[in-house]
């Protein structure tokens, strides 16, 4: 039996992992949950796995839990769910909180030498050299669950890491694939959201629809794998089959395929070094064509500058990351227009950076200086 503990349980990844964990139940338990804005989603689940503890931010929905469970460990506020990684024994952590506010239930599972099931892609490319080094001190393998990182992982499994030349990283292309900038010029948040292939939350499907998740993944690559840049390919691929390959020093490639859903990645980072059986999808090749084309870097620029922004390292990645996600919400929130995000980030990086964080703390500084100057870019371009 294994004991985890679910970062972001109500979010697309979290809800996922729980279900996961319902067709798994004999080899899985749900010790502790960290839920965000939804009170209701995180009542329900609570009353499902009954887990010892739970964190989240809402004071209120506290309250209400703290009533119906007298017993359960309840965590509320700001640091709640590092709070509740921090003292909660298990064997593996699920990080599936999105963007930077992950970052700190991660570090700290890392510190506790967990397993981390990481699809918080965000911390690894806000805090990568540090959190790779801090997981290695503290002995905490770091398994990925982005769909393609899996991949990549498990073609690599039997092999050692002299023996692989490059990695392939597949995207969907998103739904605006194969549009041209002055087609993007008018694109609404609900065509942004409605992503071909995959169901996901809005921060990433905006990033998957922009190109920057591939961006973002790139950097994760990088981190997670080791392979400098100039090793790592992106290569789209509209049908989301090949989540990825991987090329060997002899030539010969090797991918993983299946129809996508995120409960296959979610299984194995919970499973490993087993394979349990399940029956999420079904694959029935016949009949369809896969096609594979280079990505359309000068209409989806997000790609290139996180790139970019990977591979100049120092603060560039974490102030991708920041001005991206402040960029994204403005999108959301329709303050601002779809080709700005790529605009406003460009814009930010091409500020003065500040110095390459040493400790954590630093990357905190930096990621909120890359905020304020992104919030003041998106104002100064609305006058
Ligand atoms: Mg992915």
């Amino acid at each position: 039996m294994k004991k985890i503990i679910v970062l972001g349980s109500t979010g697309s990844i979290g809800k996922a992992t729980l279900d996961v964990a319902l067709k798994q139940q004999q080899h899985l338990q749900v010790v502790g949950l960290a839920g965000g804005q939804q009170c209701q989603l995180l009542m329900e689940q609570v009353a499902v796995f009954r887990p010892q503890s739970v964190a989240v931010q809402d004071i209120q929905c506290a309250q209400r839990l703290r009533a119906l469970y007298p017993d359960l460990v309840i965590y509320s506020g700001q640091d709640a769910a590092t709070e509740l990684v921090r003292e909660t024994p298990c064997d593996v952590v699920v990080a599936a909180i999105s963007g930077m506010a992950g970052l700190g239930p991660v570090v700290a599972a890392a510190e506790r030498g967990r397993v981390i099931a990481l699809a918080n892609k965000e911390s690894l490319v806000a805090a990568g050299d540090l959190l790779m080094t801090l997981a290695k001190q503290h002995g905490a393998a770091i398994l990925p669950v982005d769909s393609e990182h899996s991949a990549l992982w498990q073609a690599m499994l039997a092999w050692p890491r002299r023996a692989v030349r490059k990695l392939i990283l597949t995207a969907s292309g998103g739904p605006f694939f194969g549009r041209s900038k002055e087609e993007l010029q008018e694109v609404t948040v609900s065509q942004a959201l409605a992503h071909p292939t995959w169901k996901m939350g809005g921060k990433i499907s905006i990033d998957s629809a922009t190109l920057m998740n591939k961006g973002l993944e790139v950097i994760e690559a990088h981190h997670l794998f080791e392979f400098s840049y100039d090793d790592i390919e992106v290569l789209v691929h509209p049908e989301s089959i090949v989540h990825s390959l991987v090329e060997f020093v002899d030539g010969a490639q090797m991918a993983q395929c299946s129809y996508p859903d995120m409960r296959l990645p979610i299984q194995l980072a919970l499973s490993f070094p087993e394979r349990w059986p399940a029956d999420y999808v079904t694959n029935h090749y016949a009949g369809t064509s896969w096609s594979f084309s280079a990505p359309d870097l000068s209409t989806f620029r997000c790609l290139s500058l996180a790139i970019e922004a990977g591979r100049r390292g120092g603060a560039y990645p974490t102030v991708l990351n920041a001005a991206n996600e402040v960029a994204v919400a403005s999108f959301l929130r329709g303050e601002t227009g779809f080709l700005a995000i790529a605009e406003v980030v460009e814009t930010v990086l091409a500020k003065q950076m500040p110095k390459k964080a040493e400790v954590l703390s630093e990357v905190f500084a930096i990621d909120e200086w890359a905020r304020r100057q992104t919030a003041t870019t998106i104002k100064q371009r609305a006058v």
